[in-house]
């Protein structure tokens, strides 16, 4: 299934949250949802009743975008969720979790998610020493994401490296003089700040 290009402050509304996928506009008075948090579309005001399927619906909707990723990827992350021993909820959001390119974001070598996959993508990292340009590369505990030699000179990265403001997240450690993140720690369900209620997507798959 094509990836989703249309206006991502859309996906927002719809969502009726912040996913964050503008970088600093979603901090600032600017941001679409501040305005006007209702769904897009003509009929965005209306009010519906919300079915069990609905709710299923929209809380992996919410997730697929939160992460940036497709119907298929979503549905593959389940299998290998369910497969894996403990809660499949938690393993789906911990899959997730460990991706590259979200690992560049918690580190702050991004302003969004949208953001470190274009520079994952880019081949601006190395990981442990690797040169690694896919977005859905697995990180573990253990594992050294670095700013590659070439990439310190790129406008892109200097300007998120002079605005870094620390990273939030306990399980990555930046080394900001070195342009490197190490991974600390697994990731856990409680520092995983999304709001969503993964049981429902797990019941929705489960159907
Ligand atoms: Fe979402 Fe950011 Fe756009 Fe606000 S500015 S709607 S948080 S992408």
């Amino acid at each position: 299934m094509a990836r989703y290009t249309g206006p991502v402050c859309r996906l927002c509304r719809r969502e009726g949250l912040k996913l964050y996928l503008k970088g600093d506009k979603c901090f600032t008075d600017k941001c679409p949802v501040a305005k006007r948090n209702y769904a897009p579309g003509q009929h965005g005001q209306s009010r519906k009743k919300v079915t069990e399927y609905g709710l299923q619906l929209r809380e992996k909707q919410k997730v697929k975008r939160f992460y940036g990723i497709n119907e298929s990827q979503m549905a593959r992350y389940f299998d290998i969720a369910d497969k894996m021993q403990g809660i499949t909820g938690e393993n789906l959001l911990h899959l997730l979790e460990t991706r590259l390119d979200n690992a560049v974001y918690r580190l702050g070598f991004a302003q969004s998610r949208p953001e470190a996959r274009q520079l994952v993508t880019h081949g601006h990292f190395i990981v442990n020493g690797h040169k690694t340009d896919i977005p859905s590369f697995k990180i573990t505990q253990g594992d050294v994401i670095q700013v590659k030699e070439k990439s310190r000179n790129s406008e892109k990265i200097k300007s998120i490296i002079e605005n870094h403001n620390g990273t939030q997240v306990s399980w990555v450690n930046v080394d900001l003089e070195a342009l490197k993140g190490t991974i600390v720690a697994e990731p856990t369900r409680d520092d995983i700040d999304i709001p969503v209620e993964e049981h429902l997507i797990v019941e929705l798959y489960s159907k």
